[in-house]
């Protein structure tokens, strides 16, 4: 027997646009089950799920955090789709070289949205963390047709509040996403001997120009030095790699895991 909760996140899957296969296989339950509450338990009781952003639960500390983390995420690789109902599915894509990430993923998710379940659904290399509610365009009104490139992203005041109370969270979401940090070397000949130096930095790398300034721009708020590293086809990359930088980067983000 399968639980209420269960039952209801399978259905609110379904309603997302997944087909009963995908629910199926992101879920555990056969087809036949989720088939069946398709059928019976609909609408779901998201529907009337309270709104986080009306109702003020991310008032508390906590879960700011966690959307700042979040809002990094989507920002970088999430994408909010419309489903049957109002219902809408987010999802974030999570490289499967990371396992650390995808958990992480998972429990902002659920910190934000705690009563809505949430799956994972693999395809090859990646793996979305997929939430449905009624109420991710509230939590992300950046949501818009088209790819986030084409279309103007700019945060809102209460989110510039978030941001400004966790600005570490937020740019951890968006090099978890989108950025990465290597350690570059070098030898170098001092006093006859040759040593080996490390150069760790980060990168960030985005197509969209209001992304990249948000990005540059919590930065600076930190004292974090930046550079332009390179443009390619409409994509822009940030590095950060001078030593006291780095050391902030390190201090509050460090590598992916
Ligand atoms: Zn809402």
């Amino acid at each position: 027997m399968y639980d209420m909760a269960t039952r209801q996140h399978a259905v609110a899957l379904h309603e997302s646009g997944l087909t009963i296969s995908e629910v199926s296989r992101a879920t555990g339950v056969s087809r036949f089950s989720v088939r069946e509450w398709t059928i019976r338990i609909t609408p779901s009781p998201l529907m009337t799920a309270e709104c986080p952003v009306r109702s003020g639960t991310l008032s508390t500390d906590r879960p700011r955090a966690d959307y700042a983390y979040l809002l990094g995420l989507y920002l970088g690789d999430g994408c909010i789709s419309e489903g049957r109902g109002g219902v809408h599915a987010l999802r974030i894509a999570c490289g499967n070289a990371w396992p650390g990430l995808i958990d992480e993923c998972a429990r902002a998710v659920t910190a934000v949205l705690p009563t809505n379940g949430v799956s994972r659904v693999s395809a090859p290399g990646c793996t979305s963390v997929v939430s449905t509610s009624k109420h991710w365009p509230c939590l992300f009104p950046q949501h818009g047709p088209g790819p986030k490139h084409l279309r103007r992203i700019s945060l809102t005041a209460w989110q510039q509040q978030i941001v400004a109370e966790h600005p570490w969270e937020l740019l951890r979401g968006l090099i978890h996403s989108d950025g990465c940090r290597i350690t570059n070397w070098a030898t170098r000949t001092v006093a006859g001997q040759s040593k080996r130096y490390e150069y760790p930095r980060y990168f960030f790398t985005n197509t969209s120009a209001d992304i990249v300034r948000i990005f540059t721009g919590t930065l600076d708020t930190l004292g974090v030095e930046w550079k332009v590293a390179a443009r390619s086809n409409g994509a822009v990359n940030v590095s950060v790699a001078r030593r006291a930088s780095v050391a902030l980067m390190d201090e509050h983000i460090g590598p992916k895991y």
